[in-house]
């Protein structure tokens, strides 16, 4: 379905920040609930998820479905019970007593009665030798977009966690080899991804060891990796790195807001999803909880029924 633009909408009972699968949801839940529901999505319909290539963990959805077909799929969803999606970032909130404005990224404003932030979160960068040279030369920070450009190459993964393994699993479809270059001596993923990967003729995992440079010739053409235990250093040829080393929370949008963030920069809410300032709510990966598709649909749940109530009082 064609997004339902609103360029000129100024008002709205809810909106919602960030397209993922927690917007997504707490889209459905206010506008069946009869509020005029507006959501804002940045570059990527359907935040992180969209950009996992097999998801099998998501109940009634045994897949493996893709994320940008779920998301795609959540997006139709939404529309149909009448939610607006505008492509457009939220630069900021002003919190005005009774209402919130949020100022859009091309200068335009709407005012609504309570915001739910589903901004969710965005890949953590890391910081080593030849790594803003040789990004989008050969560094992704997305297998999905970029694996296909390593059809019969060799791969670096970066990373340990449940995103770097899935991602690696998808590589060793297409590319020659693949390594993973973990710091650790045991994987974070979860069992299931961990034995696949480990299984997988293609993958080799390079246990105790962190990517200190990366090499090449305008595009890359090896890394050097570190064993943190014997201090020893490697060159791999490798032509794409693909860096999975956890996320950040994408939260600028908050700044001068007032609303209460922990030390690694995700909100703070009560368990009804509502943030220390009234009227904003948040759910799913800028929380910081447990970051799974499942928990984020089921925050945006809560946080839709809540800012709905919240509407009504004022
Ligand atoms: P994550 O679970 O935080 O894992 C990050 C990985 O990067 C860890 O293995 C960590 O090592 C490693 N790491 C962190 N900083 C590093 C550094 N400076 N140098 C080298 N390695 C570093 O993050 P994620 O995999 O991006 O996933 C984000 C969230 O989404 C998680 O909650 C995850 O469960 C969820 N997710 C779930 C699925 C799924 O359910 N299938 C798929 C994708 C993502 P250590 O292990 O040593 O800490």
């Amino acid at each position: 379905m064609e997004n339902i633009k609103n360029e000129n909408q100024t008002k709205c009972d809810i909106a919602i920040i960030g397209a993922g699968p927690a917007g997504m949801t707490a889209g459905i839940y206010s506008a069946r609930l009869g509020f005029e529901t507006a959501i804002f999505e940045g570059a990527v319909t359907g935040g992180q998820m969209a950009l996992t290539p097999h998801i099998e963990n998501y109940p009634g959805v045994p897949g493996p479905v893709s994320g940008m077909e779920l998301a795609e799929k959540m997006k139709t969803q939404a529309e149909s019970f009448g939610v607006k999606i505008t492509e457009k970032t939220v630069v900021t909130i002003e919190n005005g007593s009774d209402e919130k404005t949020l100022v859009l990224s091309d200068g335009s404003k709407i005012t609504c009665k309570a915001v739910i932030i589903a901004s969710g979160a965005k890949s953590r960068k890391l910081n080593v030798k030849g790594g803003k040279e040789f990004f989008g030369r050969g560094i992704s920070y997305c297998a999905v977009c970029d694996g296909a450009f390593f059809k019969d190459k060799a791969v670096a993964v970066i990373g340990g966690g449940n995103a770097a393994i899935t991602e690696a699993i998808f590589l060793a479809g297409t590319s020659s080899k693949v390594y993973i270059v973990h710091r650790r001596d045991e994987l974070r993923a979860e069992k299931i991804l961990a034995e696949k990967a480990v299984q997988n003729p293609k993958i080799t995992v390079i246990w105790d060891s962190v990517l200190k440079e990366v090499k090449g010739e305008g595009l890359v053409n090896s890394i050097v990796v570190e064993n943190v235990k014997t201090n020893e250093t490697k060159t791999i040829e490798v032509n794409g790195v693909f860096i999975y080393v956890g996320t950040v929370p994408s939260n600028e949008m908050l700044e001068g807001t007032g609303v209460k963030l922990d030390e690694t920069g995700h909100i703070l809410t009560d368990e009804s999803m509502e943030t220390n300032v009234k009227g904003i709510f948040a759910a799913g990966d800028i929380r910081g909880k447990t970051k799974q598709i499942a928990t984020s649909t089921a925050d945006g749940a809560v946080a839709a029924l809540n800012a709905g109530k919240f509407v009504k009082q004022i």
